[in-house]
């Protein structure tokens, strides 16, 4: 009999890790796993998101901190491998009170590399950004382009990448770091856009447009970024960056447009906000390199996909409608946009 490979997963109740466990035990997951979730559970963490999977006995859950070293040894300590989500991960939040992202960010992101160089578990894959490399006019950035990040999120992510690579060229842990574009889908925290402007047009509130509306993002549907970072964790290499796209570009106007037309509401809904201090215009991830290498295509379609994400949240009201209420407020304009 094979022995199963023990994978912890940090920030496994957050939108992406829930989506990468449930999907990791599923019927399309890899089999022959054991996972233990670590998750602090903020504001942003939530417990339901592991309901599907939480009777299997291939799963653990662990309410804790990355930062907490000790805690974080005796996990490391009895696991084959990590995949590390957790994070602060909301910029309009980064921008009023930037502590608790240098915290868990890259004070937490080192406590786990600190721990890996103890125990060399066989891989660390570190989940990232592509707002690490601010903002680009024209054609795409490629894994090795500079590092120049423009948001005290993203300047705690690009600090988180530079550790996580220098634990690998310095000591030789295995660490292999993903870069992907902006997800969207189910369980997202309703404060990202595309949930936020979807459950306010859903309860017939205006939704917070910045700035001009022409922000350009590349749409990633959170089960192509999932297989991703599985394709990294099973067939990558020691030490590279991986670019994990969507294939699906937009100004947010265009996608406001969508967002309407899915839920059946009309532009009047749509209130034009002062412009996001210092914000990224325009975020475009050469992603040939997975492509080519471990044979990634994104298989969502953003039309349908945006389509059946509107369907969950109009189908899941008690699942956002307390988490609307528990976020603490930002007096910001426009509460909370990140694209
Ligand atoms: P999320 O905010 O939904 O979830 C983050 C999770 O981390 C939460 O469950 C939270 O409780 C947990 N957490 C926070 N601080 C912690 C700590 N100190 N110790 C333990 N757990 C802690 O975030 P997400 O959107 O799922 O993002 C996951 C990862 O993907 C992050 O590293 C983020 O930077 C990256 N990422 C996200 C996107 C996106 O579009 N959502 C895009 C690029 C990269």
């Amino acid at each position: 009999m094979t022995t199963a490979v023990r994978i912890l997963v940090t920030g496994g109740a957050g939108f992406i890790g829930s989506h990468y466990v449930r999907t990791l035990l599923g019927p399309e997951g890899a089999g022959g796993v054991h996972v233990t979730v670590l998750d602090k559970l903020t504001y942003a963490g939530v417990a339901a998101n592991l309901d599907a999977v939480r009777g299997s006995d291939r799963f653990a859950f662990v309410q804790g901190d990355i930062c907490d070293a000790e805690l974080v040894d005796k996990l490391v300590g009895r696991h084959d491998q990590i995949v590390h989500f957790a994070a602060e991960t909301h910029v309009d939040r980064s921008l009023h009170a930037a502590d608790a992202f240098v915290r868990t960010n890259v004070h937490g992101t080192q406590t786990l590399l600190d721990t890996a160089l103890r125990y060399r578990p066989e891989v660390f894959v570190h989940v990232s950004t592509d707002e690490v490399y601010g903002s680009i006019a024209k054609g795409s950035w490629t894994e090795d382009a500079p590092l120049a990040p423009n948001s005290p999120y993203a300047a705690t992510k690009a600090s988180s990448d530079l550790l996580a690579l220098a634990c690998h060229r310095t000591h030789g842990v295995d660490v292999r770091i993903t870069r992907c574009s902006n997800n969207y889908g189910p369980h997202h925290f309703p404060e990202k856009l595309i949930p936020l402007f979807v459950t306010n047009l859903l309860d017939g509130a205006e939704v917070p447009l910045y700035g001009d509306g022409l922000d350009v993002r590349d749409w990633l549907h959170v089960d192509d970024h999932v297989r991703g970072i599985e394709l990294v964790r099973t067939g990558g290499r020691a030490g590279e960056v991986y670019h994990i796209g969507g294939g699906a570009e937009l100004t947010n106007r265009e996608l406001t447009r969508l967002l309407l037309d899915a839920v059946g509401a009309d532009a009047s809904l749509v209130r034009n906000v002062e412009d996001r201090k210092g914000h990224d215009r325009r975020y475009s991830l050469d992603w040939s390199k997975i492509r080519d290498d471990l044979e990634y295509r994104p298989r969502r379609g953003f039309e349908e996909a945006l389509v059946e994400t509107v369907a969950w949240y109009r189908d899941n009201r008690p699942w956002w409608e307390p988490l609307k209420k528990r976020a603490a407020p930002l007096d910001s304009p426009g509460p909370g946009v990140r694209a």
